[in-house]
């Protein structure tokens, strides 16, 4: 019998570089390219980094010039945050957020993985009037394990009601659904390029225009005196063929959640016992963590890798290591936070990707 080929469902992990970056990267190889060279050369890489820029821009909706290029959602993050002497985040951030700002006020979440606004409202109000234009409030549009999707308007609102600048780290919303920060009035927005089919390695801070920032790399002056380092070429212009070619999803992620859903009713008409983390609120349509009986994550993991799919723990193990989710832990889910598992599609996921992962489940 032919062996099947695996599924991927672990695209907030990262998703596969898309045909469009891969062309677009091979065209770019091969020359000599500093974009700061004044020769023909440098002109060409100029052009093919103002392009990618473009790119971005246009899909989440702010100006070229306000795209600066960095090495990842990471670095995007702690270059947002870098010119607060005050953090007020959420306990479900990633761990960019986390430990770029050890001290901030951590923002607690409901059981379904919602910010809580009315404990915003307080903490924004408990500011010292001289110390607002050092603190930032830094909430991330979607979670990376639940894929539940923040009050990000409200919460822009509340805080610049205030005074105070604001941050959101929109690593997983980009690509799933329409971006606009000029309507938003976000300070600092971090993307990063290879949860939409770009290479890692490569991501942006869009910067609202009149809007400060404080360098994390001083040097020579690249990307307006904002980032330091030679550009990375190769990287942004994969970056900005996926962003282009991320435009079409939208319709494609609104679809993966009608599919999602049916594979998640399937689960749970099977399993009455499965637990579902943010099920009642709103959720990027490709993401959902679950936890069906009570083996650890890892087991789950494993199991589900030798029959073919890839998912992954609730918790990203950054160093192979798995620990109990943060932001389940924060949801209050108990012993529930280490057996969870997360499934995530991508711009490459098919309907029958779910139903097999369905099947495959079921049989555990
Ligand atoms: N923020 C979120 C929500 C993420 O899921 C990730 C990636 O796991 C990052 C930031 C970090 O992005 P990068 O891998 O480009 O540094």
């Amino acid at each position: 019998m032919p062996v099947a080929d695996p599924i991927y469902l672990d695209n907030n992990a990262t998703a596969p570089l898309r045909a469009e970056a891969v062309a677009a990267i091979h065209k770019a190889m091969g020359p000599p390219a500093n974009p700061s060279s004044v020769h023909g050369f440098g002109r060409r890489a100029r052009l093919l980094v103002e392009d990618a820029r473009q790119s971005l821009g246009v899909l989440v909706g702010c100006r070229a010039q306000d795209v600066v290029f960095t090495s990842g959602g990471t670095e995007a993050n702690n270059l947002a945050l870098s010119g607060f002497s005050h953090v007020i985040t959420s306990a479900i951030e990633h761990d960019s957020v986390l430990q770029a700002a050890p001290r901030a006020s951590l923002l607690p979440v409901t059981g379904d993985g919602v910010v809580d606004l009315a404990a915003l409202k307080q903490m924004v109000a408990a500011v010292p009037v001289e110390q607002r234009k050092q603190t930032i409030v830094s909430v991330m549009a979607a979670n990376n394990e639940t894929g539940v999707i923040q009050p990000l308007a409200e919460i822009v609102q509340i805080a610049r009601d205030a005074g105070l600048a604001t941050h959101s780290d929109m690593v997983q919303l980009l690509g799933k659904t329409h971006i606009d920060l000029e309507a938003l009035g976000l300070d600092f927005a971090s993307f990063s390029a290879h949860k939409i089919g770009g290479p890692t390695g490569v991501g942006a801070l869009a910067v609202r225009p009149g809007q400060s920032l404080t360098s994390l790399l001083r040097g020579g002056g690249q990307e307006q005196g904002r980032r330091s380092g030679t550009e990375n070429l190769l990287g942004i212009t994969g970056f900005g063929a996926a962003a282009t070619a991320a435009f079409g999803d939208v319709a494609h992620y609104r679809e993966m959640a009608r599919w999602r859903d049916a594979f998640e009713a399937e689960i749970g008409a099977a399993r009455p016992d499965m637990v579902l983390f943010g099920a009642d609120v709103p959720r990027l349509g490709n993401t959902s963590c679950l936890v069906v009986g009570d083996k650890p994550s890892e087991t789950m993991v494993m199991a589900l890798d030798i029959a073919g799919v890839a998912v992954s723990a609730g918790s990203a193990c950054s160093s192979g290591k798995v620990t109990a989710s943060h932001v389940l832990n924060a949801m209050g889910a108990g012993e529930k936070a280490a057996q969870a598992i997360r499934v995530s599609g991508g711009w490459q996921t098919r309907r029958q990707d779910f139903e097999r992962l369905a099947q495959v489940l079921a049989g555990l």
